[in-house]
């Protein structure tokens, strides 16, 4: 129950469609109520030969209409009038005009609760993966060393569509099943109270069996949602390593490493499975035994004669649609405790700290006149220092080449600039302004990197050039292009600079797409090139 509050909180800022959705949910009821009535005259109709019953009912409820509020008593007494005065036929043909006018209508307004149901979900996720992406593209680079990229996606994907599917049913689950249950049971109370006092005692029983079978699932959904995520992730450095794979006849072991977790999955599902799929079954039996029940006591009552046959056959139908939201609800319960393993998933993303932002107060770095300074610089990643007292300046206009062995830290050095990282102790300073003191977005613009490993887009030549100048006109990024020594090959290519280099660059060579890195920084000319 906590679980299906925490994911209807989710659908706060769709309270509108929200409203909707239960409205029609309401109207659909009472039409499905009343399409269900309809049975009982139209039992009555076929089941009463002899002509002279109706002018007994005619008559015994003329009696009592005249002070009765009682809906049942207008009906039965308009029907046999219907009956006396055009005959069994034609009453029975404006019973199926009236059946089917209210099936249009309890159908118009499901269809119209689902309209609205599928705006709150779909917005739901959608704001959701928005706010990931978000979230994301403006966490510190150390973050990604931790996190699997498969296991990301598998957020972005299988745990949205999980908290899509709970939404949903956690929204019937709330506004509309306790609408039809209520509406359901006040009308078999209508009809007779006695034999649904019964009613009472079966509904939270069944309840309490579905919740104990509920219990569980959270945390192996979570385990389950974890495992798909490790799989993605062999799957993406599958795809990306290819090649070595290949050349290192290494195919058996990656597959055997695959299927020794895709085999975990496996068993994992079918734990859960087991017992998302025990549920249905179970709540069905419980309906038929309650089902008989309701039969041995009203089949009793028919054959006393307190009970009219054609109202207990209209009972036990209305009886037996009482199953269905009742299992439904159980399912919302049992569903939300999935969609809230998958929502605790992804608040780990939305809620981790974004450790490298604006300080308060930070200015805006607006130029770069006169040097660099690294200070006293000591960083690490972990627990080893990388970087340890580290000093010297750069002034500006200079080329500074960083020499030193593999893993000495060259590389980390370069990333302290631009505050992928920021450093443990000591300062970087910008013509004397500590970095940490002025944006991120000011210290950015004023840099124009070139990684080692070419990062390109899957798009055009040109907007792989212009991705940090987007307003940049084609005479610009042709200069660009020319200074890096990329115009003459992109001339080449099939469509110049509207050529869309694949993904990744793919279908570049590693120097043509050093090249196109280069120009890309070129075009920005920033004061400052790493
Ligand atoms: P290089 O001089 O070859 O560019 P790096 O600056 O990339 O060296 O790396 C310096 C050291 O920092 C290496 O010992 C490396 O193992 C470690 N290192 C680099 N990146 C990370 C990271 N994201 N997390 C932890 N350790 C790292
Ligand atoms: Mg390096």
């Amino acid at each position: 129950m906590k679980n299906v509050i925490r994911l209807l909180k989710l659908t706060g800022p769709f309270k509108g469609s929200v409203a909707f959705n239960l409205l029609f949910n309401i109207l659909g009821m009472l039409f499905s109520l009343f399409s269900f009535a309809m049975v009982v005259p139209l039992l009555k109709i076929l089941f009463t030969t002899d002509e002279a019953n109706f002018v007994k009912i005619a008559e015994k409820y003329e009696s009592i209409t005249s002070q009765s509020t009682d809906v049942m008593d207008y009906a039965n007494y308009f029907m046999a009038n219907l009956v006396l005065e055009n005959g069994k036929y034609y009453t029975l043909v404006t019973i199926c005009v009236v059946l089917i006018g209210v099936v249009f209508f309890k159908n118009l307004f499901t269809f119209l609760s689902a309209v609205f149901l599928n705006r709150v979900i779909y917005g739901v996720s959608k704001s959701m993966r928005q706010a990931i992406y978000h979230k994301i593209i403006h966490l510190q680079l150390s973050f990604f060393s931790d996190e699997k990229k498969g296991d990301l996606m598998s957020r972005f994907t299988s745990d949205v569509r999980e908290i899509e599917l709970s939404i949903a049913s956690s929204i019937r689950g709330a506004f509309k099943d306790p609408f039809y249950i209520i509406g359901y049971i006040l009308a078999l109370f209508y009809i007779n109270a006695k034999l649904s006092i019964f009613i009472l005692i079966f509904l939270p029983v069944s309840g309490a069996v579905i919740a104990f079978i509920g219990n569980g699932l959270k945390r192996k959904s979570k385990q389950g949602q974890q495992q798909s995520g490790s799989l993605l992730s062999i799957l993406e450095e599958t795809l990306s390593g290819l090649r070595i794979i290949k050349a290192f006849n290494a195919e058996d072991k990656v597959e055997k490493s695959y299927a020794e977790k895709n085999n975990q999955l496996y068993r994992l599902f079918i734990k859960i499975y087991k017992r998302v799929d025990v549920a249905s079954p179970i709540s069905e039996f419980l309906g038929i035994v309650s089902t008989s029940v309701v039969l041995l006591f009203g089949g009793n009552m028919v054959i006393n004669g307190t009970l009219e046959p054609d109202l207990f056959i209209g009972y036990i139908i209305l009886f037996s649609q009482l199953i269905s939201p009742a299992k439904s609800i159980s399912k919302a319960i049992y569903e939300s405790n999935r969609g809230v393993a998958a929502l605790n998933r992804i608040n780990e993303i939305l809620e981790a700290k974004t450790e490298i932002k604006d300080t308060p107060n930070a200015v805006t770095l607006k130029s770069f006149s006169k040097a660099i300074a690294y200070k006293n610089v000591s960083f690490k990643y972990e627990n080893d220092y990388v970087l340890k007292n580290v000093s010297f300046d750069i002034e500006k206009g200079k080329t500074i080449a960083l020499v030193g062995q593999s893993g000495s830290g060259k590389s980390t050095l370069a990333d302290l600039l631009p505050r992928f990282y920021d450093v443990e102790e000591g300062e970087i300073t910008i013509d004397d302004i500590p970095i940490k003191n002025v944006t991120l977005k000011s210290l950015r613009n004023q840099l124009g990197i070139v990684t080692q490993q070419s990062i390109l887009f899957n798009d055009t030549v040109f907007n792989n050039i212009a991705f940090g100048k987007p307003e940049a006109t084609l005479e610009e990024v042709i200069s660009a292009a020319k200074i890096a020594n990329a115009h003459e090959f992109i001339e080449q290519l099939e469509d110049g600079y509207q050529t869309n280099i694949g993904d990744g660059g793919g279908k570049l060579s590693g120097g043509q797409k050093q090249r196109l890195s280069i120009a890309r920084a070129v075009l920005k000319n920033p004061p400052i090139l790493i």
